[in-house]
């Protein structure tokens, strides 16, 4: 069953997520190189605490963390360490997640740490235009697929690979909610959109090939061929009308 959220409890959903999206500039903010991923999570769970949620991520099926902190060539799920260090010319996927009054907000950016290659900046840029084109097609009586189907062929155009293993999802009173949202798909099927669907869409775009690799840390999942990958998500409610982005500002 999928949820279709009534208008105080997106008004819920878009607090939850406001959070998130401050808590994102906030640790952008601190993104230098020389710092650690561990001071940055510090970072966002003092914030989040302060505001008065909770982190969504820390405990969840036992991740140790509040931020989701993926560097170069991690895809998603890195855990923040005092001994991970940002360099100069990495890129890091910072993803986080809050329960605030009882509904989850969740999103994620990636950014460049001091000046990143060519080919880092743009498969950045290339993954973000990813997320717009699928948001873009979130209208009512709209498939599914439709949205997975914009993310792969935008991607695949440019020569990038989109990550199988790991999709986007429906998100409400719990982090995780049907439907599940793959990055890839047939466009004209799944699903038709409603209003009141709320949904965590999240491409995770590849350099070279798709294939993944989780670490021995059972979390941090990595490209196979070792190539740079990106990812960005966004909440979004289905109005009457179209997309509301949710995690925006
Ligand atoms: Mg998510």
């Amino acid at each position: 069953m999928i949820a279709l959220r009534s208008r105080l409890e997106i008004k819920k959903l878009k607090a939850a997520n406001q959070m998130v999206a401050e808590v994102l500039q906030l640790v952008k903010k601190n993104i230098s190189p020389g710092v650690s991923t561990a001071a940055l999570d510090k970072i966002a769970e003092a914030e989040i605490i302060k505001q008065g949620a909770r982190p969504a991520f820390k405990g969840y099926a036992g991740f140790p963390a509040t931020l989701c902190t993926s560097i170069n060539h991690e895809i998603v799920h890195g855990i923040p360490s005092k001994k991970r260090k940002l360099r100069e010319g990495d890129i890091i996927s910072i993803d986080v997640g809050v329960c605030r009054d009882g509904y989850y907000g969740d999103a994620a950016i990636t950014v460049p740490v001091g000046v990143v290659s060519q080919a880092a900046d743009r498969l950045m840029q290339v993954t973000e235009t990813c997320l717009s084109k699928a948001i873009e097609c979130a209208y009512p009586g709209e498939r599914l697929y439709t949205l997975s189907y914009s993310v792969q062929k935008y991607a695949e155009d440019n020569g990038y690979s989109v990550v199988r293993d790991f999709v986007g999802h429906g998100i409400g009173t719990e982090l995780h909610e049907p439907p599940q949202i793959p990055n890839y798909g047939k466009p004209g099927t799944g699903l038709i959109l409603k209003p009141g669907m709320v949904l965590a869409i999240e491409p995770m775009i590849n350099l070279g090939e798709h294939t993944v690799q989780v670490l021995a840390d059972g979390w941090t999942a990595i490209t196979k061929d070792h190539k740079l990958s990106a990812h960005f998500e966004h909440t979004i409610a289905i109005t009457e009308t179209g997309p509301e982005i949710l995690s925006r500002l």
